[in-house]
Order: C-alpha cells, then structure tokens, then sequence
C-alpha cells in the first residue's frame, strides 16, 4: 500500500497569466486530498470519500474514458496514460480523500490529481522525477479530464515549499521558493471562499483567452509576457481596439506586480506587498472585468477593516478572496465580511487563515 498527500493552493498574485507565458506566485494549502494506491485482484477501482459511488474500469487506455464519471476521470487519467505511454500497469484499487472544497478555486483537481500520480509513481516505482510528474499531473487534467489547465495548480501541488510562495515561470515552467511567512510580520493570510455561484466561466475565460492571444499576434509577439511594462505604452497605442488594450494592460501590469511582489518577498519586506495586492484586483475588476459583486464586497470589507491588501484570487466570476490582514485585526477581520455579506443578501460566506506549506509528501 502507498498513500500520498497533496494540497490544493491559493494564488498570492498573477491572474491570468499563465496562458500569456507569465509569471504566477501561488501557495500550498494545509488543505489537500490523500491518495492511497493498493494492488488488487483485477481491474482498476477508484472510490472517493466525497462521493457515493465505486467506479470500476478494465486496465486499458485512454479510449476506455468515454462514460465514466467526471469525476473518476481525474483518478484513473493517470492510468490511462500511463497504459498508452507503455507502462504495464497491473490491477489496483485508489482511494481518495479530500478536504479541498471542490471549483472555489482552491484547485482540489490537482490536489487530487497531483496526489494519485506521486502515489503511483511511488507505488509502481515508474521514477517519474520532478518534471515527469508534472507532465503526467499536467496531461491528467488536460488530455484525460479535458480541462485547460495552465500547469501553475500542479506545479505548486507537486512543488510548494513550508513557509514559501512558488514563482513560477509558465513559460519554461521552471519555480523557485520565495520565504513568504506572514506571520512573521504580525499578519494573516485570509481566504474569503465566497461561494458565489460561478457565472459564465467557460465563455468568457475563452473570451479573454483569445482577446490576449489576438493582442499578442497584433503587437508581434509570441505571448504578452513579453511586452515589457516600459514598452506597454506603446503596445497600448498600437492596439486600436479597448478590450484589447484592457486585456494586455491588465496581463502587463499584473506580470510586473509580480515580479515586485517577489522582489519585496526576498527583501524580507512582506508587510510592503499589501498595495500591490490591491492593485491586482483593481486591475481585474476595471481592466480584466472577470470579478463579481460577492468578491468586490469582500475585497472593500476587507480592506475597511483593515486589510493591508486584498484581492480575488483565482480565475474569476466567483471563487475566493485573500486578504493580508494584522493578527490583531483578524477576528474583526472576519467579522466585518460576514457582515457585509449578510447585508447585501448574499449567502454566508467561508473564512479560513492559510499558512504555505509543503506540496506533495508520502504519508
Ligand atoms: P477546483 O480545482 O477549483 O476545485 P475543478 O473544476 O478544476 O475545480 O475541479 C473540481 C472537480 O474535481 C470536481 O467537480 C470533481 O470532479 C473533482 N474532484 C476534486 N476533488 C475530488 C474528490 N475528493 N473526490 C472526487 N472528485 C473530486
Ligand atoms: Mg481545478
């Protein structure tokens, strides 16, 4: 028996950069989901402690996908591809269990994904190595799932560090540790899960998908990464269309706001990332458009009760808000966004301290 755990995240800063080959700063969750892999007398079963059902499949490959439950997909993709890449995988059954709420934005696909595969890996003994399990993680929810992850979910699932943010390159992929330990400062990292239902996700995170890959190929550059901030002048006059020059303000700010956020991390200045923090949401909320009334309500009540910086945090139209908030204002803190939610009409919202730790470990 092999059994794995790996954590769900929240993204400190760099919202839709992923695609534009850009820079993304997220942090491991306490929260995670444990994979246990134990071989079996025939065929592959995978069982969930968060849903009902037992799914039992035939060993084989990836066209064995069609009409298994989403859900098991996320599970048995590795399976799947391990066969059609050549691996004689021999019958197993996986059990999973996890405590990362699933589509907050918490990323629970790759807390799932990214601990089935570390326990394969190890369970098998296929050797995979650092970049061997992201590739598999990546495919997973890509290939088997169908999901157009960018990779920053797994990469910091597989990869996150205690007491560190991952920066991470999207480009070539590459991630480095970066101390981030708020508590140190006297501060909290809030999240702000504020179950608003997800609007129109799908069309309009393709919206702005192809509006940056337009404005890239209409500044002649292969990705907006690479439009400097001191060129983004510039590239705003050469575009003659609004969303567009929103979508690569918004890309080219945020890409920047990185970068300074992990300057000041590495400079032992945390208590100075508050502002760039909020310049982030206002860049998603005027200039990206992809917030919602509940994240707004969160981000202002927050920063009314004395936030040093707060923002959405994850792809969009829902999901959570982090927010930087003194110790000795968190209670207030908290208080103060219930408040407001329960003002507004809104449901009640679910708050949690986060604390960075280590991504994916054998248990
Ligand atoms: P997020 O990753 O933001 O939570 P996703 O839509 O990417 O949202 O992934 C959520 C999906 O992952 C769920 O709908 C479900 O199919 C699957 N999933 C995650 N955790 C579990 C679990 N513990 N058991 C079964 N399925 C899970
Ligand atoms: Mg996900």
């Amino acid at each position: 028996m092999t059994r794995f755990f790996a954590p769900g995240r929240i993204n400190l800063i760099g919202e839709h950069t992923d695609y534009n080959d850009g820079f993304v700063l997220p942090v491991a969750l306490v929260q995670g989901c444990t994979a246990t892999v134990e071989d079996a007398a025939s065929g592959w079963a995978v069982t969930s402690a968060q849903t009902s059902d037992e799914v039992v499949v035939e060993r084989g490959g990836l066209a064995g996908r069609d009409g298994v439950a989403e859900w098991a997909t996320y599970v048995l993709g590795a399976l799947w591809l391990l066969h059609d890449d050549g691996v004689d995988v021999p019958p197993l059954r996986i059990a999973v269990d996890s405590d990362v709420p699933t589509g907050a934005g918490l990323s629970s696909s790759a807390a799932l994904v990214c601990s089935v595969v570390s326990a394969l890996d190890a369970h098998l003994g296929l050797d995979l190595g650092p970049a061997g399990l992201l590739a598999l993680s990546r495919r997973v929810e890509n290939d088997a799932v169908g999901a157009p992850t960018g990779g920053m979910d797994q990469l910091v699932s597989l990869r996150g560090e205690a007491g560190h943010a991952l920066f991470c390159d999207m480009r070539d992929l590459t991630s480095q540790a970066v101390p981030f330990d708020p508590a140190a400062s006297g501060l909290a990292l809030l999240v702000v899960d504020t179950r608003a239902p997800h609007r129109l996700v799908d069309g309009e995170y393709a919206a702005r998908r192809s509006g940056c890959e337009e404005a890239a190929k209409r500044l002649g550059v292969p990705a907006l990464r690479d439009v400097t901030a001191d060129g983004l002048d510039d590239a705003l006059a050469e575009l003659n269309d609004d969303e567009l020059r929103r979508y690569t303000r918004h890309v080219v700010t945020e890409d920047d706001r990185v970068l300074a956020v992990v300057d000041l991390l590495r400079a032992g200045r945390l208590d100075e990332i508050g502002p760039l923090l909020t310049a982030s949401h206002v860049s998603m909320r005027d200039d990206f458009r992809i917030t919602v009334p509940e994240v707004d309500l969160a981000v202002d009540a927050l920063h009314e009760a004395g936030a040093i910086g707060a923002r959405m945090t994850g792809g969009g139209f829902g999901g959570c808000v982090i927010g930087l908030v003194p110790v000795d204002e968190l209670d207030a803190a908290q208080d103060a966004v219930r408040r407001a939610f329960a003002d507004a009409g809104f449901g009640e919202p679910s708050l949690f301290t986060a604390t960075a730790e280590a991504g994916a470990r054998r248990l």
